[in-house]
């Protein structure tokens, strides 16, 4: 189901007999298609982050032992040959790791990935400490940690104590002395605190490395001089661990340090592995913090994970074993060999760049020279480049955050890929970027306009035209996944350029004014509008837009001049590009969060706390997200039929505290809605069943919803004297509110409202446009007038003064 038809959160039907083979296949391939490759010219270079090919002889070695599904749960660094099969061979690729990076003895296994490794790790630390009485525990470690210890913390329900990374990008020992100064003066005497410091040695984004050693003195010196802090160490090791003992062995990161208690490693980051392989290890006699009785199965657990591949860890076994020191000091020579072309690539194209390349790992850090040092769009798109703004020391010695971009020398590159992105990241500097390429604000007003006009791209008195498509395709054909909505939200913080000018076309209207992002060519760009700033906008969309738009082709807003009020809604007319009446909005609240109604032809739906949030993305382009708690959608049939609920959908349960359907990152990329509840129901137009009003049972129970102006309500639709009600009541019983709606009030409205034809833009004249939108605010003005409040029952209906339910079509 496309994301935007219901709301890409409904399931989808369980498949009752299985999909012809051809089928499947050709399905599977369609999605294998999409995913992409390492080898080939097509494949995209994914510079920005550390991803390769596996190796062969894991993929190989997985696929022979995976038939026999093997499940080697439990940890298996305890027995000695006794263990067999993938549990030997997970044994002895654990051990040789731990061999690797210098540790006597030690117990770990094969996790699935580094995240869980330093769950592990952390788990272990906070329990050795509890278990040497500390009552309080806390997580230490750099501002540039990777998040995955934030998680660790927040699952363990640890603190966590961020020292700021300064200029050199590392955790200083002297830092993490101050900071466990700071711990041991904070407790109280004789309590104790267990400090889990977190070292990383080679950092996500810059691939550096900490002074491990220094750190582990200074915990080793502190645990010997007595004092009331109890001290673990755990090192994430997931970006150096498998690389430096290969480029650089006598970086001392790891066992070497004796206050070293813990390291993750991640094979399937940097060994070459497929997903999903970590390793976790640790000295020995500390996993038993960690053990929980499995008394249906007999043993005693020590890993996070239950059930594990045996499959991944013969895998893993094939490429110590199969690979092991030779080969991959061959594999990381190439790395090395293409960090350092990149770097001079980078160096190139832009010779005042900042190029930093990490010493004995795989990254390089730059910053560009020119103002901001933002890259393109196009070319972070294309080469998946990250950046993050770090401490930087100033030639002039001035303390800055500057924007520096990572790249990976990753095993699968070769000269050619970096070579192409030299040319194309030379080519980019050298280009001024599309965003500095507008227009400046100041072109876009002249001086004379009204307040609300003066800068109109700031302004909020018009519709708010949101756009999804991918940067610098405005045509829609052919992208399907991109959409138009529109929504009110300030303008302002939007770089957007829309120039003004008051309507002279006549002399008639006076007062209205005209905008478009090129009034030469009104209709060829976004949209044309004419408003009177304080009364109503017009918007008529460009021929693309139409395309994209899920909500018509044109946009009236009533919003004046009286002041938008909790019972004076912002009403709101949408058409067709044939003209015709697509719907009529009635928005109570703020802007961005509302109790709305919307009237169709042949459907009112109501919507109770709708929410909508945007993005500007670089370039031109926007993306939303709308979150609806309840969506009560009333089919009027034409006929004298009793009101009937066909279904109701209970996505998520609205008295928890919820959390946008959508974060913010991803409605930038997947634009879409989510609803709490729907309800839909269907009821005759001529249903009238007078006195007592007849209310649907609701199959579930109670429905709740998240009320923009009430917050938790009941709601409990009726139908009563030929209205439709909806009724909203306040579970604190702070209040009430009621919205009630003419079931022939669509039908009316669309004899009321009628447009002109604007499926071809270009062959409009703003004379036309204008006239249409000064003819619609007389009748859309009464509609805001008719939509009248006593204290919060709402009455909608299509004539100011008319009694309810006098509202039906002539
Ligand atoms: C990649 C990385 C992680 C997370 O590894 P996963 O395998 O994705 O769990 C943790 N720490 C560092 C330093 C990393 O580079």
């Amino acid at each position: 189901m496309a994301d935007l038809d219901d709301g890409s959160t409904e399931t989808d039907p369980f498949p009752q007999s299985p999909l012809p083979k051809r089928e499947l296949d050709a399905l599977l391939g369609a999605r294998l298609a999409e995913v992409p490759g390492w080898h080939s010219p097509d494949d995209p270079v994914r510079l920005g982050f550390a991803m390769t090919a596996p190796h062969e002889l894991a993929l190989e070695t997985f696929g022979r032992f995976a038939a026999r599904n093997p499940n080697n749960v439990g940890l298996h660094t305890r027995f000695g040959d006794g263990v067999r099969g993938t549990r030997r061979l997970e044994r002895e690729a654990v051990l040789a790791l731990a061999g690797l990076l210098h540790a006597d003895a030690a117990d770990g296994y094969v996790t699935s990935g580094a995240n869980e490794g330093t769950l592990a790790g952390l788990r272990v630390g906070r329990n050795a400490l509890r278990a040497a009485d500390a009552g309080r525990v806390v997580v230490l470690a750099s501002t540039l940690t990777h998040h995955s210890v934030a998680k660790a913390a927040e699952i363990l329900g640890l603190e966590l104590r961020l020292c700021p990374a300064g200029p050199s990008w590392r955790l200083e020992a002297a830092a993490v002395e101050a900071a466990l100064d700071d711990l041991a003066a904070q407790s109280p005497a004789g309590d104790r605190t267990g400090v889990i410091v977190v070292s990383t040695a080679g950092y996500y984004n810059t691939g550096l490395v900490d002074p491990v050693d220094e750190i582990a003195d200074v915990l080793a010196r502190r645990a010997a001089n007595g004092g009331d802090l109890r001290l673990f160490h755990h090192v994430d090791a997931a970006h150096g661990g498998m690389i430096l003992p290969f480029t650089a062995p006598e970086v001392p990161f790891d066992f070497r340090n004796a206050h070293v208690h813990s390291i993750v490693l991640d094979p399937h980051k940097s060994g070459l592995m497929p997903y999903s392989c970590g390793v976790f290890l640790c000295r020995k006699g500390l996993m038993g913090h960690g053990a929980v009785p499995a008394p249906m199965s007999g043993f005693l657990d020590e890993t996070i994970t239950g059930s594990r591949s045996g499959a991944m860890a013969a895998a893993l076994w094939s490429l110590v074993f199969g690979v092991a020191a030779d080969g991959y000091r061959q594999v990381f020579r190439h790395c090395l060999a293409v960090r350092d072309r990149l770097a001079g690539a980078i160096r190139a194209a832009d010779p005042d760049a900042v190029v930093l390349p990490s010493p004995g790992n795989t990254v390089v850090v730059a910053a560009f020279s020119h103002e901001g040092g933002r890259l393109p769009a196009e070319l972070l798109e294309r080469y998946r480049l990250v950046g993050n703004m770090l401490a930087w020391s100033a030639p002039d010695g001035t303390d800055e955050e500057r924007l520096f971009y990572h790249f990976y020398a990753m095993p699968h590159l070769t000269r050619a890929h970096v070579d192409g992105f030299g040319t194309a990241l030379a080519a980019a500097v050298r280009a001024p970027s599309p965003s500095r390429s507008r227009r400046p604000a100041g072109d876009t007003a002249a001086p004379g306009l009204p307040g609300e006009l003066r800068e109109l791209r700031r302004s909020s008195v018009c519709l708010r035209h949101l756009v999804v498509h991918p940067p610098q395709r405005r045509d829609p054909d052919g992208h399907p996944h991109t959409y138009s909505f529109h929504t009110f939200q300030d303008r302002a913080g939007l770089d957007e350029d829309l120039t003004v000018r008051p309507w002279d076309g006549d002399g008639a209207h006076q007062g209205l004014y005209v905008y478009a992002p090129d009034l030469d060519h009104p209709f060829a760009n976004e949209l044309f509008g004419v408003t009177d700033p304080r009364r109503f906008a017009l918007e008529v969309l460009d021929r693309n837009q139409q395309k994209l738009s899920l909500v018509g082709a044109a946009h009236f807003s009533a919003f004046g001049p009286e002041p938008r009020d909790a019972d004076r809604p912002v009403v709101l007319a949408n058409f067709h590009a044939d003209g015709t009446l697509r719907s009529v909005e009635y928005k109570y609240g703020d802007r961005r969060y509302n109790d709305e109604v919307q009237v169709f032809r042949d459907t009112i739906v109501v919507k109770v706390g709708k929410d909508a949030r945007s993005v500007h993305r670089d370039g031109d382009d926007y993306s939303f997200s709308l979150d609806t708690s309840l969506e009560l959608r009333v089919r009027v049939l034409d006929d004298d039929s009793a009101p009937r609920v066909e279904r109701v959908a209970r996505h998520a349960d609205p008295a928890l505290p919820r959390r946008r359907h959508l974060l913010r990152g991803q409605y930038r990329r997947f634009p879409n809605r989510f609803f709490d509840t729907v309800i839909e129901m269907t009821v005759g137009r001529r249903h009238s069943a007078p006195g007592a009003p007849y209310v649907p049972a609701l199959p579930g129970g109670d429905v709740l919803a998240r009320s923009a102006e009430l917050d938790l309500v009941r709601v409990v639709p009726s139908v009563q004297d030929g209205d439709l009600r909806v009724t909203l009541t306040a579970v604190d019983q702070s209040g009430e509110a009621v919205f009630s709606v003419p079931l022939g009030l669509g039908a009316r409205l669309s004899a009321l409202l009628t447009g002109i034809p604007v499926g071809d833009p270009e062959s409009l004249t703003p004379a036309q446009v204008v006239t249409w939108a000064a003819g619609l605010y007389p009748p859309v003005r009464a509609l805001r007038e008719a939509a009248r409040s006593e204290g919060r029952h709402r009455h909608l209906s299509a004539c100011p003064d008319g009694p309810p339910g006098q509202a039906e079509p002539s």
